[in-house]
């Protein structure tokens, strides 16, 4: 059974602009999927237009079998989600939060108030239930965001960002978290900035760029693809030129005093010092050029202008 099935997804902004240029997806029950892809990319259009938060131009969307358009009380009731934005109403306290949402799907009130001081528990806000949400930290926040999503027990968790702004121990924790979920059946995507988050969780993948996916694929084919890694080398001395080396082709000059280098995957960076050293150039510092998925976008887009902001 497939939990999304998105065919020829368009969306044309009322400004002109294709955020999405028919795009064709699908994600198997059960699966841990993540959409990537590059600020602006389109994945929060994508999943506004699931969520049922921003109107499609042309394309369809099935959720469990179920259209978004000729179905969708059906298809929303089978999915929960997390969009990037805090959009609950700050002054209520955080239980009411999610026992409100409750009431949105039908579920009755005695079940609504032991699901919610079930969830709360596990994300760790039990304590926090009777305080208006704007008292909560942003971690504190987007893990409500989550328990209101899941209220209602959806089969399809979509989380944009879910990671954003939450500092690394929660983050962890958060993850164990939305494992612990998967493993019990409910199917999620999420879209993440953060590779290592996807690398840790997905299994499947797909990256969208400008409006079209260019990649869909098992996460561990993906990562095949990410088989070198750049790295900017500070050097003690004055460097006169490009030095040449026996295992390393792509080296640049950024300066007198650093260089760039490419390292293939059968060499290390021991191996580079030590080449660099046999020709007297004594590495100082050294820095990883961007992050992997930046790297990643660049490789797959042969945009290599990203590269510059990082
Ligand atoms: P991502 O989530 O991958 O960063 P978005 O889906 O937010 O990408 O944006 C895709 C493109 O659509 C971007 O160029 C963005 O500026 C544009 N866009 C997003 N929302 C709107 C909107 N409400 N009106 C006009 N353009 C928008």
């Amino acid at each position: 059974m497939h939990a999304l099935e998105i065919s020829n997804l368009e969306k044309t902004y009322a400004s002109g602009l294709q955020a999405l240029k028919g795009i064709d997806l699908t994600v198997e029950e059960g699966d841990f999927f993540a959409l990537l892809g590059p600020n602006g990319a389109g994945k929060s259009t994508c999943i506004g237009i699931i969520s049922g938060l921003v109107n499609k131009t042309a394309g369809s969307v099935r959720i469990f079998d179920h259209s978004i358009d000729q179905e969708f009380i059906l298809a929303k009731s089978l999915l929960g989600s997390v969009p990037q934005e805090f959009n609950f109403n700050t002054f209520e306290p955080t239980e009411e939060i999610v026992i409100n949402q409750a009431g949105f799907y039908g579920v009755p009130s005695r079940v609504a108030r032991k699901e919610t001081e079930h969830y709360l528990k596990q994300l760790g806000l039990w304590q926090h239930r009777r305080s208006q949400a704007r008292r909560l930290s942003g971690g504190m926040k987007r893990r409500l965001m989550i328990a209101r999503a899941l209220i209602h027990k959806p089969r399809l968790l979509i989380l944009d960002e879910p990671t954003a702004g939450v500092d690394i121990e929660l983050r962890r924790s958060m993850w164990d978290f939305l494992e612990q979920i998967n493993d019990q059946g409910t199917t999620i995507i999420l879209t993440t900035h953060y590779l290592e988050e996807a690398e840790r969780m997905c299994r499947n993948v797909a990256i969208i760029d400008e409006g079209n996916i260019i990649q869909d694929t098992s996460m561990k084919l993906l990562l095949k693809q990410l088989n070198s890694e750049t790295l900017v080398f500070y050097l003690r001395d004055n460097l006169e030129q490009v030095p040449r080396l026996a295992s390393f082709d792509n080296i640049i000059k950024l300066d007198h005093h650093s260089i760039e280098v490419e390292i293939p995957e059968q060499h290390s960076i021991n191996d580079l010092i030590a080449e660099l050293e046999a020709q007297n150039i004594v590495v100082q510092r050294m820095r990883n050029k961007v992050n992997r998925l930046e790297e990643l976008f660049v490789k797959l887009t042969s945009k290599t202008d990203r590269t510059s902001a990082a």
